[in-house]
């Protein structure tokens, strides 16, 4: 069945694109919880098998609930095409590694969500595949790294925690200068706020679990391309792998995309006003939002980014000792290494999501024992400012 989607606005693509109706008529997208499919006769599972006829064959390949899922993904990032997967990480490494053999080079940014980088640099030499880890805000460093055996670049933008930005068309107009390719992990900005694809990068991956759920139910991830380099790369990789999603869970992200340009304008406007309030606390140090002026890299933001962020990282002047207080003292925020969700959550990064950085590392990152990042949900605002503003009485 085929949509009109191309046509649509984001908000209308959220709610119908790729709706696939049953004979019922339902009005929600049906869950399809099925291993496999019949077919009406040896001959069409031969020819289902050839791809000479349309259908499904085994959910590890296809589902019916999580191709909704992957053509309304696609609707909203313009992209021709999609995989969905059972986690993030499980979409970032199929990502990285349906592509790569022993001998290639892959060059990514230092400032990598935790397991990304242990997948880049402990996993991945494992197998013979060269990496380097560079300033993903520095061109030169990104220039510099290139080798002849260079076939991939990694980057995530706004960077966790310190909501780093990198120039995602500079960077890909190196990748196209050397034929190598640009993946970008897009979970901080959203498919709303950063479209990696029109900037230029080939492949774009989320951790669906993040905005997208944005409820704290379940894990997913999701894979966009051109549809030559997921029949080329990933199609075979993902098939015989299998990091597939559940139905259950493609159906809850579908429920997710329905509301999520609702939640990400409603948890934007709250990181901003808890930004405004952070900058001007005599306990806070530093403030970091890309929806600031005073954000290091503004002029970046104001070029790839339609807004700031969910997210807001600062500094307490008093370190640990006082970040530790302020975490114990909310009331509404909670301690949490998640993102993205309806409720507010914050981290100490140096102790949780980061703490397997050297110091070198964790300092070279921007990452000092002051550190927290807070993940803006859907409360009242002036609540939340409320909760910071006890809490850093007591920091
Ligand atoms: C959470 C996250 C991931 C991993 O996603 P999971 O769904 O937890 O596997 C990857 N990259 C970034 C930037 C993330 O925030």
């Amino acid at each position: 069945m085929t949509d009109n989607s191309d046509d649509w606005k984001p908000q209308t693509a959220l709610v119908h694109g790729g709706t696939l109706r049953s004979q019922f008529g339902e009005t929600s997208e049906a869950i399809y919880l099925t291993q496999g499919f019949l077919y009406e006769s040896a001959q069409a599972a031969e020819a289902r098998f050839k791809g000479e006829e349309p259908g499904f064959i085994y959910s590890r390949y296809a589902n019916p609930t999580v191709d909704m899922f992957e053509k309304r993904v696609c609707a909203l990032e313009g992209a021709e095409d999609a995989r969905a997967t059972a986690s993030g990480m499980a979409a970032v490494s199929a990502a990285l590694l349906c592509s790569l053999k022993a001998g290639d080079h892959v060059v990514a940014a230092r400032a990598l969500f935790g397991s990304c980088r242990w997948v880049v640099e402990t996993l991945m030499p494992r197998y013979g595949i060269e990496t380097t880890l560079v300033d993903g805000a520095s061109l030169e460093a990104w220039e510099g790294a290139v080798r002849p055996n260079t076939k991939l670049f990694f980057l995530e933008s706004p960077t966790n925690p310190t909501l780093e930005v990198c120039d995602i068309a500079a960077i890909a107009r190196l990748t196209n200068g050397i034929g190598a390719r640009l993946v970008v992990d897009n979970v901080f900005a959203t498919p709303l706020l950063q479209k990696p694809l029109e900037l230029g990068a080939h492949v774009v991956v989320y951790s669906a679990t993040k905005h997208i759920d944005g409820q704290g139910r379940c894990l997913g991830g999701v894979i966009l391309s051109d549809k030559e380099w997921i029949d080329e790369h990933l199609h075979d990789y993902f098939r015989h792998t299998g990091p597939s999603l559940s139905p259950f869970n493609a159906w809850t992200l579908l429920k997710g995309l329905e509301t999520l340009p609702l939640r990400v304008r409603q948890q934007m406007e709250n990181a901003a006003r808890a930004a405004d309030y952070l900058a001007e606390h005599p306990k806070v140090s530093r403030v970091v939002y890309p929806g600031r002026k005073d954000h290091p890299q503004a002029e970046i933001v104001a070029r790839q980014m339609k807004g700031g962020s969910t997210l807001v990282c600062f500094d307490l002047k008093d370190g640990k000792e006082a970040a530790f207080a302020f975490e114990n003292a909310l009331k509404i925020i909670g301690i949490s290494n998640n993102l993205g969700d309806a409720k507010s959550l914050v981290t100490h990064p140096a102790t949780t999501t980061h703490k397997n950085l050297d110091d070198d590392a964790r300092a070279q990152a921007g990452i000092g024992p002051g550190t927290l990042r807070l993940s803006l949900g859907l409360e009242d605002a002036e609540d939340l400012i409320k909760d910071l503003d006890q809490a850093l009485q007591r920091a």
